[in-house]
């Protein structure tokens, strides 16, 4: 029997270990600490953001650049329906109300002529566009429907470490954007999240927010409610092995997906392509068969062949927390969220697991 492929699992193969040492070592094994600084300069200068403010996962990211935006009660924020719930559990963390926006089934992203037509009356006061897969969103039009709109932008680059548009990482254009390090996500800390800005009141805000909303007189005075969201020096320790080694495990997961798109030719399965002048960063290589039916059998057939795959999220609108706020329909999020699957698509992966991963594949189309 064949070992089993994971559709991910992280590679700590750098200095994690070193920096996790020092931390325990020299008891820093909380939010204070070298690496917290280390790791949010490091990340800044890497994405080419001002500001990097760090924090313990990627939906408080979220939670964080909404309250830092002032969101709040009564706003409407939109956000796409096919993407990680938390893109839109943030918009209720804060009171806010969305406005779902249908997806580009080619591209997967969020619609900007859905978005335009949704924020047509006006009153939508912030849009959350979130990357997915490492794709990234037509943020050139996405921009200047929020520019004609007055509407704040935030990009959810969870998925997006390492995605460019031209030589620009993603999230570097807009009000805010964050980031998750996750264990399955490009770079890693275990459980972390960024948020980034150029902004520098904004970024001031986002680190008073952070931490309980200290006001800096004096000591224990809080003058607004904030929050606990700060990330370890362990995880910061972790974070900067991992930005360390970024280019070397985004190049080998762009050759994993140039592998897989070489590989299901002469299949029915459907490659989700890089788009012209953007880099994908292939986080999770993703591929859509032709019904939902398909889908689900290739699932079960690859499972017992001993590789795993994870399904494309479930439309969010669909969910019983937000039918309420569901507006359909959405022919394009409802048309690929069905029938797209994610492949393995982790760094170690290796060439005799990618042609079992291949053979599987062919082997369950040829019946
Ligand atoms: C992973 C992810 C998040 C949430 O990050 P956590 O660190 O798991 O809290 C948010 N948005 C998207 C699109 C994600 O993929």
């Amino acid at each position: 029997m064949h070992d089993f492929i994971p559709v991910y699992s992280p590679q700590l193969t750098g200095g994690e270990w070193d920096n996790v040492k020092e931390c325990l070592d020299t008891t820093w094994i909380s939010s204070r600490g070298r690496f917290v600084e280390e790791f949010e300069q490091q990340f800044a200068s890497y994405v080419g953001t001002a500001h990097a403010i760090s924090v313990c996962n990627g939906t408080v990211a979220l939670h964080l650049a909404l309250a830092g935006l002032g969101i709040g009660p009564g706003d409407k924020v939109a956000v796409q329906t096919f993407t990680y719930v938390a893109s839109v559990n943030a918009v209720r963390y804060v009171g806010a109300e969305p406005v779902f926006i249908d997806s580009d089934p080619v591209t997967l992203q969020m619609c900007p002529q859905d978005l335009s037509r949704k924020v047509a009356s006006g009153d939508v006061r912030a849009v959350i566009v979130a990357h997915l897969y490492g794709q990234a969103a037509n943020m050139g039009e996405i921009a200047s429907v929020a520019q004609r709109h007055g509407m704040l932008v935030v990009e959810d680059c969870a998925e997006a470490f390492g995605t460019r548009i031209g030589n620009r990482h993603v999230g570097i254009d807009s009000e805010v954007a964050t980031y998750s390090f996750f264990g399955n996500k490009t770079i890693t800390t275990g459980e972390g999240g960024m948020v980034t800005t150029d902004d520098a009141t904004v970024a001031q805000l986002l680190r008073k927010l952070r931490g309980q909303g200290l006001a800096g007189e004096r000591e224990y005075w809080h003058d607004v409610v904030g929050f606990n969201f700060r990330m370890t020096n362990i995880c910061a320790a972790i974070g900067t092995a991992q930005l360390a080694r970024a280019d070397e495990v985004i190049e080998r997961k762009r050759k994993i997906a140039e592998y897989y798109r070489q590989a299901i030719k002469g299949t029915p399965l459907e490659f989700h392509h890089e788009q012209p002048g953007t880099t994908h960063s292939f986080w999770m290589c993703s591929v859509l068969a032709k019904s939902a039916q398909e889908r689900d059998t290739l699932r079960d057939y690859l499972k017992s062949c001993g590789i795993d795959t994870r399904p494309f999220f479930y439309p969010v609108h669909s969910m019983p927390m937000y039918q309420e706020w569901d507006h359909g329909p959405y022919p394009g999020a409802d048309n690929v969220a069905y029938r797209g699957l994610n492949l393995p698509s982790f760094p170690a992966l290796n060439d005799h697991q990618l042609d079992r991963i291949s053979t599987a594949i062919h082997q369950f189309y040829r019946g």
